[in-house]
């Protein structure tokens, strides 16, 4: 890849903070810089936001509000329409983009470009579906209606793993609805958001509808939002902690609360299973976004008949990757987010190793410049090693073994987190049956990826409450209103 169209990429960012339709300076008048986590070099300096800004965006918001929940829904959906066209016109610079500042290899940044539209298509088409209730009151007496409409302002707070699928999860029902927004992006991926409000703009989207303002405060700039009554959602995905502190901060006016927090996917391996398709999938689950995914396998329960043969097809496939700059040819593998993470990673597998877990392959850093990690599967994991436990969010695999079915499910629900599993098996009454026993809110059977913007997306237990996608997606942003009738 050449610099010069990575140059060319970086100018196109707006540079400045979204509000009222207009781009703008901090009001502290301080940027801060971007950083390229393959090299870590400084790609660019962008508005480092304040919670003036963020007043300011509230503001915007309530000015918009009213004509846009009048807005026809036909309109609020060509708008979400046009928007995916742009998208998909812009793929190559988007998908650049996402790479630069979040390292992913270019082909996985299309994809998830690819991805993100889709759910600005979907909600455009579920726009002029939003519908309510008539019926006859049950004594005949009266009739019933009932009618959704737009909770109203919303603040939309993304993470920095999907830089814009994570945006448009939420800015597309946000939309559909009739809502308005202000969305608050991660501060180590800024720029694709950035360059999405560009193309919303470009699509007629009207001025104050969505705002964006990106900082290096999230809590300071976030605060002031959540004591202002006129706020009425947030909507968040990122850690459990930090969703369990919103969570309170919701508390005090009562906002309605969408919560996709951290996941701990087990997946399953029976004894039965298709072993060529349960490695080639494992290699999606795990390997996608180079592990750094809330659905990512983050442990491997195998049946101890088949576990020694899976562990070194696994090993011996994810060896083979390239790992290295997203931007170069055929990299698969690119760098972690930061130092941070990739040191959560290795002391991770640091703890599996100490307690008796065996390298399969990898278990290093890679490099002396760039976060990169090895791919890494590890067997004979005991059963106090932490990586059992906690997120991994790295490309590292460790399998475990089980002997029946009831084991399997219970070390799969052995976890505070409830996202999603994967169940591989050729039985299907014993994929019905596990499917059922497992506590998450999503499972992928026979398959490795489960990512879809027509399929409703979300956890239970710690990892949070409501849906993203499918047919529930759009009720997250619309309430309920009942009218009595007398006839
Ligand atoms: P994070 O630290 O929780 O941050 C997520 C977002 O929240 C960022 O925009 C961050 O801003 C902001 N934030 C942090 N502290 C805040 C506060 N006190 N008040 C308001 N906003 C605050 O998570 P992350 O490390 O970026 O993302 C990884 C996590 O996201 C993992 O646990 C992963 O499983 C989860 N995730 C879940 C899903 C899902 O759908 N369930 C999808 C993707 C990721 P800054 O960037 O400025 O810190």
């Amino acid at each position: 890849m050449d610099s010069a169209r990575e140059n060319a990429v970086l100018t196109m960012v707006p540079k400045g903070l979204f509000i009222g339709g207009e781009w703008r300076d901090s009001s502290s008048n301080t940027t801060f810089g971007v950083e390229d986590p393959a090299t870590q070099q400084k790609l660019t300096e962008i508005a480092d936001g304040t919670p003036v800004d963020a007043m300011a965006a509230l503001d915007a918001c309530e000015r918009a509000q009213s004509d846009w929940a009048a807005t026809p829904p036909r309109d609020r959906g060509e708008i979400l329409r046009r928007t995916f066209e742009l998208m998909n016109a812009n793929a190559d610079d988007l998908a650049l983009l996402m790479t630069l500042e979040m390292g992913k290899p270019l082909a996985e940044s299309k994809g998830e470009v690819t991805y993100a539209a889709e759910f600005l298509r979907w909600f455009a088409e579920e726009a002029v579906r939003i519908d309510g209730r008539w019926s006859v009151n049950p004594n005949g007496s009266g009739r019933l209606l009932t009618m959704k409409q737009p909770v109203g302002p919303c603040l939309l707070i993304t993470p920095w793993n999907f830089p814009i699928a994570m945006g448009t999860r939420k800015i597309g029902p946000a939309i559909a609805a009739g809502c308005t927004m202000v969305v608050k992006p991660a501060q180590q991926t800024p720029l694709s958001m950035l360059m999405l409000a560009q193309l919303l703009h470009e699509a007629g989207l009207p001025d104050g509808v969505l705002n964006v303002v990106t900082s290096t405060k999230a809590s300071a700039v976030t605060g002031p939002l959540f004591d202002d009554a006129r706020l009425r959602k947030v909507s968040f995905t990122g850690s459990t902690p930090i969703g369990q502190k919103l969570m309170e901060q919701a508390s005090k006016h009562l906002l309605r609360v969408s919560m996709e927090l951290g996941g701990n996917a087990p997946y399953l391996v029976f004894g039965d299973a298709d072993l060529e398709a349960a490695v080639d999938q494992a290699l999606i689950a795990k390997m996608r976004n180079m592990g750094e995914s809330c659905v990512a396998a983050n442990r491997f329960h195998v049946h101890e008949s088949v576990a020694e043969e899976f562990s070194s097809r696994l090993a011996e496939r994810m060896g083979e990757m390239k790992v290295g700059r997203g931007t170069e040819d055929g990299v698969q593998v690119g760098p972690l987010i930061d130092d941070t993470q990739r040191g959560i990673v290795a002391d991770l597998v640091e703890d599996a190793v100490g307690k008796g877990a065996k390298v399969l392959t990898g278990g290093e850093r890679v490099g002396d410049r760039g976060y990169f990690y090895a791919p890494t599967v590890l067997s004979g994991i005991a059963d106090d090693a932490s990586l059992l436990r906690e997120e991994i969010f790295g490309p590292v695999a460790p399998v475990k073994t089980f002997s029946s079915d009831d084991e399997a499910v219970a070390a799969a629900n052995n976890s505070d987190y409830g996202l999603v599993a994967y169940v591989f098996t050729s039985d299907i009454k014993r994929a019905i049956r596990v499917t059922e026993g497992l506590e998450v809110g999503m499972v992928g059977l026979n398959r490795g990826l489960v990512s879809n913007p027509a399929a409703e997306f979300g956890g239970v237990k710690e990892s949070g409450f409501g849906r993203e996608g499918g047919r529930e997606g759009i009720e997250e942003y619309l309430y309920t209103k009942y009218v009595a009738v007398d006839v």
